[in-house]
């Protein structure tokens, strides 16, 4: 464990606690986490209704849950134009609440493919959260699934330094590098215990340990071969022992590099 180390801990860069598939235990969890070494749990709420499910949970568990805000592309199915326009105004305030990030937001090409709002439409929330986050001084939790070049290509035009964390990295270890430049940190879930995740592994191994961090994906993503349950922050220490060994062991303090994101305020 990480605190007998002298390390301050663990950080579960991103899980949605306030899911409700923790709704009968979350407290359990909470639990689990804390006496698993973990810090800190970053909770990205996706939509205004996650926002104040979010909330609850910090309130319940303020030492632990730190906050973020956004709309995610999921949630754009659900909110017809005006209730996407309501939500983005309604961002700002919920900000105010102690939030460390914006987020989470990107771009998904999977739900673009299933009929939902194309890249286009996505990348116009998207940059809108962008810019929020910059004039707030705060860093974004970027989703991308299925849309690594639109996004690179997104970020890279609004021609600055995008502060913050790209969640589940799932592109190509080729385009590691360009994140990186862009301020980037990449962080990885339970995919990482995957055998067949061959690609994961690669960015795993190609990205700088200086900006490598390790999520639970709450309640998604359960560590291999744990694959019909939740994931959970407990889980973050195990995965963050197979992403040092993936990379040869060459990741000697994960939980300082954790701690040291500008997402843990
Ligand atoms: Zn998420």
């Amino acid at each position: 464990m990480p605190s007998e180390l002298g390390s301050p801990g663990w950080v579960d860069t991103h899980c949605h606690l306030d899911d409700p598939a923790y709704d009968d235990d979350r407290d359990a969890v909470v639990l689990r986490a804390e006496r698993a070494g973990v810090h800190r749990v970053v909770v990205p709420g996706v939509s205004p209704a996650s926002w104040d499910r979010a909330r609850r949970c910090r309130d319940r568990h303020p030492r632990l849950i730190r906050l973020a805000f956004g709309l995610h592309p999921w949630a754009l199915r659900g909110l017809d134009a005006a209730a996407r326009a309501q939500a983005l105004d309604a961002l700002p305030q919920a900000l105010e609440d102690g939030a460390i990030a914006v987020g989470e937001c990107g771009l998904d090409g999977n739900l673009a493919r299933e009929g939902g709002p194309s890249l286009d439409e996505q990348s116009v929330i998207l940059s809108a959260q962008l810019d929020l986050a910059q004039a707030r001084g705060l860093p974004v939790i970027l989703h991308a699934v299925r849309a690594h070049g639109a996004l690179l290509s997104l970020l890279k035009a609004r021609g600055g330094p995008v502060p913050g964390v790209l969640h589940s990295y799932s592109g190509p270890a080729e385009l590691v590098p360009d994140f990186v430049r862009l301020g980037l940190y990449l962080s990885f879930g339970g995919q990482v215990t995957n055998p067949k995740a061959v690609k994961v592994h690669k960015a795993v191994g190609v990205t700088p340990a200086a900006r490598l961090l390790v999520e639970s994906d709450g309640p998604d993503q359960p560590p291999f071969p744990r694959i019909t349950q939740r994931s959970e922050p407990a889980d973050v220490a195990r995965l963050a022992g197979v992403m040092a060994e993936l990379r040869g062991g060459a990741w000697d303090d994960p939980a300082a590099a954790l701690f040291g994101s500008a997402l843990i305020a």
